[in-house]
């Protein structure tokens, strides 16, 4: 294999011809629902760079949502899933288990926050794991209700999109949707309506005060939340919000669950965004970034809690398949040897200082948010209203994909442009997408 060079190059239009083939050939064949961001067809990808089929290579600040964290074909997790296919692709770990779901398993013990024993259970998907949390939180407690927040995103199987806060596109039409769910406030620091200094308690008194009053904390069996939203916005939940329901969560006896598929695994430059206001979470719920691009997902949490479901009551017949298992061992050693947490924060660094000085230029700005490599800004038509500006947020996307930079946009209005790049980016690459989204901005 041939190293992909870590240069931007469009030769052609994009989309270009062969994936203009391609995608007449997806159209016909791959369901509607299924959407693309960019309609060009990958070939190779690597470092910071995603090549398409013709020859372009765009500069990657989507990591195929926050998933290949290092690289998509990072050596070690090429080298420990490549001798694993050799060794066996599958046995079930349900019928004859194998080392790797351990050592897995033992790898997540020792990174998620908490020096609590703990356990692990693996899956194939963020949404299974987020399924499986609800579960085995309902059977330690013995109770149904689950709480969740605005903005919130969860996945897309039944009851993930029961937890999930918006209709479109996720749940549109798919009802009827899974019951004892309930919403409550979530400390939307930009958009709070007394500002960000006071948005940390006072969301947090709503939330509690509505568990109290609506359903009683002794029917809550999980209160679950992203610490750093993803798919919302990339909202972090004010200070002071994530601590006060933790303790909520510790003084009734709710399991306390961090969805951490997303913003995990050095993403935020911690292994786990709770760790920057000191909260240990019961249950963790890790996939995207774990296994360097393979499909793998975990719930990991307090041994007592985990051990709690039935033998058997547990599982999947691919749920911790070994290939995975191999790249995410691949992906964490990579992660340390790296130290890609610090990388993160220099991610952070080079991006927070050019997008301020953005916004100091364009008032469409409305917000510069997030940590680590995990950065966004929110557009508005108007500062003072903050009414969102997700048809000038969706032409800039537009834009910078065009000069071969891939970006993606989220958020419960659309307006938020998000940025996860590989955490193994080089500098350079880093600076000319930033460049690129400038130039974007001076011409929309
Ligand atoms: C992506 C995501 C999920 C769902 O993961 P899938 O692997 O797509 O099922 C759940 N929670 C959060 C926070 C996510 O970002």
């Amino acid at each position: 294999m041939t190293a992909l060079p870590q240069e931007r190059r469009v030769v052609t239009a994009v989309p270009g011809p062969k994936s203009q083939e391609l995608q007449a050939r997806r159209a016909a064949s791959v369901a509607r629902g299924v959407g693309s961001v960019l309609p060009v067809f990958a070939a190779r990808a690597g470092g910071g760079i995603v090549e398409d089929v013709d020859g372009n290579r765009f500069i990657d600040f989507g990591s195929g949502i926050a998933v290949t964290s290092v690289g998509a074909s990072a050596e070690a997790v090429v080298r420990r899933a490549t001798e694993q296919l050799q060794d066996f692709t599958h046995t079930c770990f349900m019928v004859t288990p194998y080392e790797g779901y351990v050592a897995v398993a033992e790898a997540l013990a020792e990174l998620t926050p908490g020096d609590h024993a703990k356990k692990s259970a693996l899956f194939n998907s963020g949404a299974e794991a987020v399924e499986n949390a609800v579960k085995v939180a309902r059977s330690y407690t013995g109770r149904q209700a689950v709480v969740v927040f605005d903005h919130g995103y969860h996945g897309r199987t039944n009851l993930t999109m029961a937890l999930t806060s918006k209709n479109m596109p996720y749940k549109h039409g798919f009802g009827p949707f899974a019951p004892e769910v309930y919403r409550v406030p979530l400390a939307y620091g930009y958009r709070w309506p007394t500002g960000p200094a006071n948005a940390g308690p006072e969301a947090a008194a709503q939330a509690v005060d509505q568990i109290a009053k609506q359903i009683g904390p002794e029917n809550v069996a999980a209160i679950v939340i992203e610490p750093v939203l993803g798919e919302g916005g990339f909202i972090e939940p004010a200070k002071g919000f994530l601590p006060a329901l933790r303790k909520f969560a510790s003084d009734h006896g709710i399991v306390f669950v961090a969805d951490e598929i997303q913003s995990g695994f050095c993403r935020t430059g911690q292994w786990f965004a709770c760790e920057d206001e000191g909260v240990v979470p019961d249950l963790i719920t890790t996939a995207k970034g774990i296994a360097g691009g393979l499909p793998l997902a975990a719930v990991t949490g307090r041994a007592e809690i985990m051990d709690a479901a039935h033998a058997g009551g547990l599982g999947g017949t691919y749920g911790g398949n070994p290939v995975a298992c191999a790249g995410a061992l691949g992906s964490i050693e990579t992660m340390k040897e790296l130290d890609l947490n610090a990388r993160a924060k220099a991610i952070e660094a080079t991006m927070k200082a050019r997008l301020t000085a953005m916004a100091e230029k364009f008032d469409v700005i409305g917000d510069v948010r997030g940590r680590g490599a995990m950065i966004a800004i929110e557009l508005v038509k108007d500062r003072t209203t903050k009414e969102p500006a997700p048809e000038t947020t969706a032409a800039l996307a537009k834009a910078c994909h065009q000069e071969g930079l891939l970006v993606l946009t989220c958020g419960t209005y659309g307006n938020v442009l998000r940025f996860l790049p590989p955490l193994v980016i080089g500098e350079d690459l880093l600076t000319e997408g930033l460049d690129i989204l400038e130039q974007a901005f001076t011409r929309i």
